[in-house]
């Protein structure tokens, strides 16, 4: 990222590594949605030379003197989250918020991100976690991010043994919640959106109804296939402000919102997000608005491999475009941008 919409190659020294620190050169990138918030709409504010990407499976080059579970040329997986595990944060509970709101999002945000031939890893004992054998570098490079948001959307919002979820949005931040809200137990999965590939793969990951939310109110179809009632657990993950209007709408009292969506435009001169005042039961229907950053480090992600390498969910049904070479990052960062309609999620491999 060159400036606020504008990206471009730079030359920068590599990074230096800490006691503590690994540094990792990556295999297999892919870009995020969050990198285009960031750079198109100047989401976090404006970032200059900053290297982007927080999405990397890589080889561990270099290690400081006090790590001690990892060595260079270690394959390794590298969370989009790496939190500061000693805070104060950590202690109440919220390692992504390490250091500040938002503070364990360390790549592409305060510091430079892993599009780099380099790229340093604070914490490396408590920030990396082995590649298993066999898993596919596709695969694996869902984990650090798409994995652990989309099933932290179904963590957060509380689902239980047979009860109804909508997931408003299926990228692939949206169908890890579908497969999210499967592995916890919901009877039925509302899944919303339109691209082909995503409703097809939203139907593999669990999804027993899809929704077009361009056919009509998204409210009214959930309303009427539920006969009114609602759905016990909704999980954001797509569409603008105003989609928080359509979860209240179709959540049950007591019902958990939770929301995955960085709202990085279209909110305005005013810089709020709208609530419905009937919807959300005066302020008073148990409707809670859960939020989170995906949770990062070592143990999230072992547990998440195991998650692929056991055969719970097969993630590489979501890398819908796989380029090779460094050549090709720009190309698939920009089609993050435009989202064909036959995109899910494209993947660079470097070896
Ligand atoms: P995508 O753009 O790939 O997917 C968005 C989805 O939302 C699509 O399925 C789209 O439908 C759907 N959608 C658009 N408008 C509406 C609407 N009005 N109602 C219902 N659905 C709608 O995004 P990603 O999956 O990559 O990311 C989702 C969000 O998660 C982004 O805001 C991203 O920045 C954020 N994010 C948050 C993280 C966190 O830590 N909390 C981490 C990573 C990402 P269609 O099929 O028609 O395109
Ligand atoms: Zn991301």
């Amino acid at each position: 990222m060159l400036k606020i919409g504008e990206i471009g190659w730079i030359e920068k020294d590599r990074p230096e590594c800490g006691p503590r620190d690994a540094i990792v050169r990556p295999i297999a990138l892919a870009p995020c949605t969050s990198d285009v918030h960031t750079v198109w709409e100047g989401a976090i504010g404006d970032r200059h030379n900053m290297i982007l990407g927080h999405e990397a499976i890589g080889v561990v080059d270099e290690v400081g003197n006090e790590v001690k579970d990892f060595k260079p040329g270690d394959r390794v997986i590298v969370p989009a989250i790496t939190p500061d595990w000693d805070s104060e944060a950590v202690e109440r509970g919220f390692p992504s918020q390490s250091g500040g709101a938002l503070g364990g999002w360390k790549f592409s945000n305060f510091k430079d991100g892993v599009f780099g031939e380099y790229f340093h890893v604070n914490l490396a004992d408590n920030n990396l976690a082995i590649l298993p054998e066999g898993m596919s570098l596709e695969a694996a490079v869902m984990i650090p991010d798409m994995l652990s948001t989309g099933f932290m959307g179904a963590e957060n919002a509380a689902i239980e043994i047979g009860s109804t979820v909508a997931v408003l949005g299926i990228g692939a931040v949206g169908l890890c919640g579908v497969a999210g809200a499967r592995l916890r137990g919901a009877g039925r999965i509302f899944a919303v959106g339109t691209r082909p590939k995503s409703v097809e793969v939203a139907k593999k990951y669990g999804a027993t109804d899809i929704v077009s939310y361009k056919d009509g109110s998204t409210v009214d179809q959930i309303l009427e296939a539920t006969d009114g009632a609602g759905v016990d657990a909704v999980i954001i993950s797509g569409g603008g402000p105003d989609i928080i209007i359509d979860a209240l709408n179709i959540a049950k009292p007591g019902a958990k919102i939770s929301n995955n969506n960085y709202y990085g435009s279209g909110l305005g001169e005013k810089d709020t997000i709208p609530l419905c005042r009937v919807g959300w039961g005066f302020g008073m229907a148990q409707k809670d608005i859960v939020t989170g950053l995906c949770p990062g480090g070592r143990v999230r992600m072992e547990r998440l491999s195991d998650i692929v390498t056991h055969g719970r969910m097969d993630p590489s049904l979501m890398a819908t475009h796989v380029y090779k070479g460094w050549d090709k990052l720009e190309e698939a960062l920009l089609l993050m941008r435009e989202k064909p309609r036959d995109l899910i999620k494209p993947v660079v491999l470097l070896e």
